[in-house]
């Protein structure tokens, strides 16, 4: 058999689309939480219809602003040039399944229209500088609704004035308590047994070999176990300098 033109051309663009799976792979996926309800649940559900179903919430308009963009289901941006975190809760990251529906019920209740926010005493930004915040439409606490339709998970993230267990149903599901919405995922969560050999701090956002005396002084709530180098490179953990893993 010959190399023609055509074979090269063949095996460019499979290592392009083997590329391009890797990537998506390899892309940012928060906790990892996700959910099924189709974005087809709320389309023929008006705004009003959605919150009539729920009583006014006594959480405390302390500002308002016009939402004017809703990244996904927990991060909405407002005319006064906040952005804003929604407190407590946590939807499907861009790419993850059920991403699409998060975000539509959040566009649905606030895009253009006038919001309240209610900011968290405890700590007001996150580590982006984005307001935490309970988002009150309509006298209604949208963080509450989210967790009560299925389409977040419960993050909380003590200190907070807010304790979002009691917005959730009993089934919600709940993010593990590393997850810091930047370097941890499921894969890494259901991992968790000391077999693996590489330990990450969700905390510090570093990974050490095993046998590294930082592991030992690390708190258990905060260990993440790898099974590669690899994995906790992709899972944007920075290697020790004292192990250089
Ligand atoms: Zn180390």
């Amino acid at each position: 058999m010959t190399i023609t033109k055509k074979h090269v051309l063949c095996l460019a663009i499979i290592f392009i689309l083997a590329l391009g799976a890797m990537s998506i792979a390899s892309a940012y996926t928060g906790t990892g939480f996700s959910h099924n309800i189709p974005s087809s649940k709320y389309s023929d559900v008006s705004a009003s219809d959605i919150l009539s179903k729920y009583s006014n919430t006594n959480c405390h308009v302390e500002k308002t602003g016009v939402c004017t963009k809703v990244v996904d289901g927990d991060t909405i941006y407002l005319d006064t040039g906040e952005k804003v975190r929604l407190v407590g809760v946590n939807t499907p990251e861009r790419g993850v399944e059920g991403y699409i529906t998060s975000k539509n019920f959040v566009q649905k209740l606030c895009l253009n229209k006038q919001v309240g926010l209610d900011v968290d005493d405890s700590k007001h930004t996150d580590r982006y500088g984005r307001t935490l915040a309970v988002v009150i439409v309509d006298g209604k606490n949208l963080n509450e609704m989210l967790l009560k339709e299925g389409l977040a998970e419960i993050m909380y993230m003590p200190p907070s004035e807010f304790y979002p267990y009691s917005w959730a149903n009993s089934d919600t599901p709940v993010a593990s308590s590393h997850s810091s919405s930047s370097t941890s995922s499921s894969s890494a969560d259901s991992s968790h047994s000391s077999s693996g050999s590489y330990v990450g701090n969700a905390n510090s956002g570093k990974f050490h070999v095993s046998s590294c005396s930082s592991v030992s002084k690390m708190s258990e709530g905060n260990k993440v176990f790898f099974s590669s180098r690899d994995e906790a490179i992709n899972q944007g953990y920075v290697p020790c300098k004292r192990c250089n893993p």
